[in-house]
């Protein structure tokens, strides 16, 4: 596992100096796990940054962790002020949240980290990074590291030839025996940054006395209306597909809507700064409908 032990201990440096002057009262960044893997960490303590690292594991979309840090700690306090490390992926999220009001831009600091690309446990690039162009944050506070020199990227839809071959009928069939093997943990929803309301429609309509809809037709409702809802929204960070236990293609159903808004309306969610939603964006003359 290549560990950039310079970048890390910019961060570091980053966290305290950020601590220290009572700038934010969270670093949000990674950590060595118990068994070795990277894992999130808050750091609350300026003593505690000696645990952030940065290495070809830390894949996690911090971005997510945002949301919990939107309400004050006690009534009567404001919320927290957050410190969030950010590779360029998760940087569009940033902007996103801001441009949908779920974060405000004066609480948030962007530690931003240009990005080599990352690996999985056996040391493959992740596919996600083999078809990524952004390696420096569409948005920071404070870059650190340099932009390194990659191969533009040919066809980022690659991947997405051999379901959009199938006619609609083998297409239909194909992603009912994906969505079959849903056990509906929500790990998707819960790990997505776009996946914020405060009760979820899906789980809303399970009620307390009634079991999880588990019929493939109910998993594939959660699924389509997850993904529209995504539309337009989702930052391509393949995180659902990552933490899925059931090996669920959902990048293929994500990023298929995310090439079908880039064509129709040539909009990529989160990649400019000042980001209009969708939504907004189809009113003529930028009037929203
Ligand atoms: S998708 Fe791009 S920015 Fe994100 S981890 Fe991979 S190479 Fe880095
Ligand atoms: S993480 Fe996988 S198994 Fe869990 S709800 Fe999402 S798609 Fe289903
Ligand atoms: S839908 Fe998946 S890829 Fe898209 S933003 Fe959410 S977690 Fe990332």
């Amino acid at each position: 596992m290549l560990v950039n032990e310079a970048l890390a201990q910019q961060v570091r440096d980053q966290a305290r100096e950020l601590l220290e002057g009572g700038r934010v009262d969270c670093v949000i960044g990674y950590e060595t796990g118990p068994r070795g893997g990277a894992r999130p960490a808050f750091i609350y303590d300026a003593a505690d940054v000696t645990r952030l690292i940065w290495n070809q594991a830390c894949v996690h979309n911090l971005v997510t962790y945002l949301h919990d840090k939107k309400k004050p700690p006690r009534r009567g306090e404001q919320p927290p002020r957050v410190a969030v490390v950010a590779k360029p992926c998760d940087s569009r999220a940033v902007n996103v949240l801001l441009a949908e009001g779920q974060i405000e831009r004066e609480r948030v600091f962007v530690i931003g980290v240009t990005c080599e690309g990352l690996e999985d446990e056996e040391g493959a690039a992740l596919p996600r990074c083999l078809r990524c162009a952004d390696r420096v944050p569409v948005v920071y506070d404070v870059l650190l590291g340099e932009p390194p020199e990659v191969s533009p990227v040919e066809d980022g839809y690659g991947d997405l030839a051999g379901v959009e071959e199938m006619g609609a009928s083998e297409r239909l069939a194909f992603w009912l025996r994906e969505f079959d093997r849903c056990i509906r943990c929500y790990a998707c929803r819960q790990v997505c940054p776009g996946c914020y309301c405060t009760t979820c429609m899906f789980e809303r309509d399970d009620g307390l006395w009634i079991d999880i809809g588990i019929e493939v037709s109910q998993k594939h409702l959660f699924h389509l209306g997850r993904a529209l809802h995504l539309a337009g929204r989702c930052v391509e960070c393949d995180e659902c597909e990552r933490v899925c236990p059931m090996d669920i293609p959902l990048s293929l159903l994500n990023r298929r809507l995310t090439r079908e808004m880039e064509e129709l309306y040539g909009h990529r969610a989160g990649r400019e700064e000042v980001l209009t939603p969708l939504l907004f964006e189809l009113g003529e003359e930028g009037s929203p409908i």
